[in-house]
């Protein structure tokens, strides 16, 4: 099955079509003022899965994903703080340009590190919206060079009057709720037109338009042609991102190329959500990091397994319990994929490997189903018609979309307090001591492992 995906400009799915042999796919970045939560990182993972895909297909892929350091303001209305300003407000740090690239550089490292605990492959390019400033100017001197963006007392607009298809992703009239989020400001020409640059007194670049901070959204139309070219495949983000953020690059990139569409394929992922449907937020207090997840014992990986079970355009309702769920089957992959790593290797059977090979590219080439594909995966584990060298081999294929990284799953090493126990177990069991041989197992039990009998002795397990 070719590759196809849901594109949000059409609003259905599509065949996949690159311009050029090498795919080239732009993500929106983190504002980087916090550390990223769990719901953004869905977002990640979903970028991660579509890249593996490509790559699966056998598409070179080149990858951008922008670090927004500067210029999102809190509300899509142009209005209200910068971002980055509240974050330096929040930890103290001075109201400079170098406090902000401190600040930066803290929340940077720490998604960089939670992307690479989920196994998500790192963009090819990570550029940084602070070092295209330039590129911002530039950018706005062609807009107003040729009409599209015009000067208020607070910074420089576009006017998209002028654009002749604004809101196309959308595909449907601006909603009044929008609109409500976008209010008017009153020396605004309609109320959808949108800062390209915000003047600040209290600090900012020095232009020569005004000092200030470029808008968030022509951080990523710059970053994005700078790195793909006027016109690129893939463009992809939270679906929050249709009415205003992506609209607005699109309208400010086409009238700056004057090329059309800039993007071919809009991919969106759902939200991750808490049980009453809230979105979880940077700014609400449901904020849960990947290192609350680690702190309460569960693996990255674990999420990982959680985000997969539901294709990337459904709703994810978050709850522990079925995080916990997750993790089981999670433990039962592994656990089976060592077992696979110590059986014998015998012949291969490439017709009977092929049939699940196949079936799996149907499901992920369907707009990325994972929870489909992970179906296929645990029929591959629970077949006899695959010999245990052949399951292997299969698994590890699909493992190069999934990346749980089975290649490398070792047994979990159990500390010294643990096989000193099960070694006394063993003992107990020879004097048929089976009260005291059930205490040690309660006692092994407590510190989180299971023991089970085995041809040579015993076999510890981690609960
Ligand atoms: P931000 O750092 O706020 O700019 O967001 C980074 C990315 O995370 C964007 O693509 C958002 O659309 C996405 N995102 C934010 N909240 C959620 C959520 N609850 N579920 C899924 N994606 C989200
Ligand atoms: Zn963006």
């Amino acid at each position: 099955m070719p590759l196809t995906l849901y594109n949000t400009l059409h609003k259905k799915k599509e065949v996949f079509k690159p311009i050029k042999t090498v795919v080239s796919l732009y993500t929106c970045g983190p504002t980087v003022y916090n550390f990223a939560h769990i719901g953004n990182l869905r977002a990640y993972l979903f970028t991660d899965i579509l890249k593996r895909v490509l790559l699966f297909n056998k598409y070179k892929v080149n990858h951008v994903m922008n670090i927004t350091d500067v210029g999102h303001l809190s509300s899509d209305a142009d209005e209200g703080e910068d971002k980055m300003t509240k974050g330096l407000k929040r930890e103290g740090l001075p109201l400079t340009l170098k406090g902000m690239q401190k600040l930066a550089d803290i929340y940077t490292k720490a998604f960089i590190k939670d992307c690479s605990s989920l196994h998500i492959l790192p963009p090819n390019k990570l550029p940084r919206a602070s070092q295209h400033i330039d590129e911002d100017i530039a950018f706005i001197q062609n807009l107003t060079k040729n009409e599209f963006a015009y000067k208020t007392s607070d910074g420089i607009y576009f006017d998209t009057s002028k654009s002749k298809d604004y809101g196309k992703l959308l595909g449907k009239k601006i909603s009044k709720d929008t609109k409500k989020r976008i209010k008017t400001n009153s020396e605004k020409r309609q109320p959808q037109d949108f800062a390209l640059w915000k003047f600040s007194k209290e600090f900012g670049w020095d232009t020569p338009f005004g000092k200030g901070f470029p808008g968030w959204h022509i951080e990523c139309s710059v970053m994005a042609s700078k790195y793909l070219g006027e016109q690129f495949d893939i463009h992809c983000g939270g679906k929050e991102h249709i009415p205003i953020h992506h609209t607005n690059e699109i309208a400010q990139s086409e009238a700056n190329f004057g090329k059309s569409p800039w993007v071919n394929y809009w991919l969106h992922n759902e939200w991750l959500v808490l049980k009453d449907k809230e979105k979880m937020a940077k700014s609400g207090d449901n904020f849960i990091t990947l290192q609350t997840l680690q702190d309460k014992e569960f693996e990255p990986l674990d999420y990982r397994y959680f985000c997969l079970g539901t294709s990337y355009r459904n709703p994810l309702m978050f709850s522990y319990e079925a995080l916990d769920g997750a993790r089981t089957a999670r433990l039962k992959l592994f656990d089976k994929v060592h077992e696979l790593k110590k059986s014998k290797h015998g012949d291969d059977n490439i017709i009977a490997r092929q049939k699940y090979l196949d079936k799996f590219t149907d499901r992920i080439n369907d707009d990325l189903n994972t929870p489909k594909a992970l179906a296929v995966m645990w029929d591959v584990v629970k077949t006899d018609t695959l010999e245990d060298h052949d399951k292997l081999c299969v698994l590890l294929e699909f493992d190069k979309v999934l990346g749980f990284n089975l290649g490398n799953v070792k047994e979990d090493k159990a500390p010294e307090e643990v096989i000193d126990l099960a070694e006394k177990r063993g003992k107990a069991r020879m004097q048929k001591d089976w009260k005291k041989s059930d205490e040690l197992r309660d006692k092994i039990n407590s510190l989180g492992w299971d023991i089970g009998d085995a041809a040579d002795g015993y076999q510890l397990k981690k609960l």
